[in-house]
């Protein structure tokens, strides 16, 4: 925070209101942190997230966490909080209140998500919820799954003359409603798909029928950038059919575009992989 201390843009100028907020400003520096832990490999974690780590005292573990990350952090008293779509859960309320208890106690709380923490991971949610009882609660970017998926795989979401954008979307809503598929479909970004496994017909179906044609290669990518990954391409005809051949299992992110045959050029797959077109 010595930024706010400098007279620079921030604070010159404003006196005694300025001050005020500069104060508040200064005591509000977080003691829970939600932090990005990356989508695997432990060496895409952030110097910062490192940092936090190694100075909590208590952190809670998120089940798509790699456990080798929690070797910046072998002083801190671990809580396991999963929460992974379908399986057992820690309910969120509960999270919630363990989060607001020991913010209030002032302890070095983090929070630690897979990925990152803003990227279908609520960290936006849990914060506004924390700040709103007055704990002030800070937030760590994390590499988030697909893009690391993509790169593990020599795909670039967006290519000069190929894709001039990528839009992340997840699969999977609270109230099982349908996603807007012909609009993803005529949007002519590349796609990434989170949590989709368990709906790999609906995706299907629904960007068929929204206009996007069947031969649009599809890459599935499971465990991405761990030593677990693995990956494999079809075109989106032969979605459903080419994941139960592979036998994809969650976590899995599908990247959907033109873009994935850059990735056959560069002849990037593994063994494990046939690539489309
Ligand atoms: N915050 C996380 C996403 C959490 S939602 C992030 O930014 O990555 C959970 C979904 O993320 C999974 O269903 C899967 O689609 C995706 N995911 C998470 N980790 C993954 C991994 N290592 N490989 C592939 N997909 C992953």
């Amino acid at each position: 925070m010595r930024f706010l201390r400098s007279g620079n843009k921030t604070t010159a100028g404003h006196g005694r209101s300025s001050r005020l907020i500069q104060e508040k400003l200064m005591n509000t520096t977080p003691t829970v942190w939600l932090v990005g832990a990356g989508p695997g490999d432990p060496e895409l974690l952030t110097l910062k997230a490192a940092r936090l780590l190694a100075q909590a005292e208590i952190v809670m573990v998120d089940d798509l966490v790699n456990p080798e990350i929690l070797q910046h952090c072998p002083q801190a008293r671990l809580i396991r909080v999963g929460k992974r779509g379908g399986c057992r859960s820690t309910p969120q309320a509960f999270i919630n209140r363990l989060m607001l208890r020991y913010g209030r106690q002032g302890k070095r709380l983090v929070r630690l998500k897979g990925g990152d923490p803003c990227t279908f991971g609520r960290a936006g949610e849990e914060a506004q919820w924390l700040r709103e009882r007055g704990v002030e609660a800070g937030i760590v970017n994390g590499i988030t799954a697909g893009l690391a998926g993509a790169t593990q795989c020599d795909i670039p979401l967006t290519l000069r003359g190929v894709s001039r954008g990528v839009t992340l979307v997840t699969a999977h809503t609270q109230d099982d409603s349908e996603l807007n598929w012909a609009a993803l479909a005529a949007g002519g970004t590349t796609l990434v798909v989170y949590m989709g496994v368990a709906r790999l017909q609906q995706i299907q179906q629904g960007l068929l029928a929204g206009g996007m044609p069947a031969d649009m290669p599809v890459a599935m990518i499971e465990n991405a950038s761990s030593p677990l990954q693995r990956q494999h391409a079809c075109q989106l005809s032969q979605l459903c059919t080419a994941a139960t051949a592979f036998k994809l299992k969650s976590p899995a992110v599908l990247v959907i575009g033109e873009v994935v045959n850059a990735a056959a050029l560069a002849h990037s797959y593994s063994e494990t992989s046939q690539l489309a077109g």
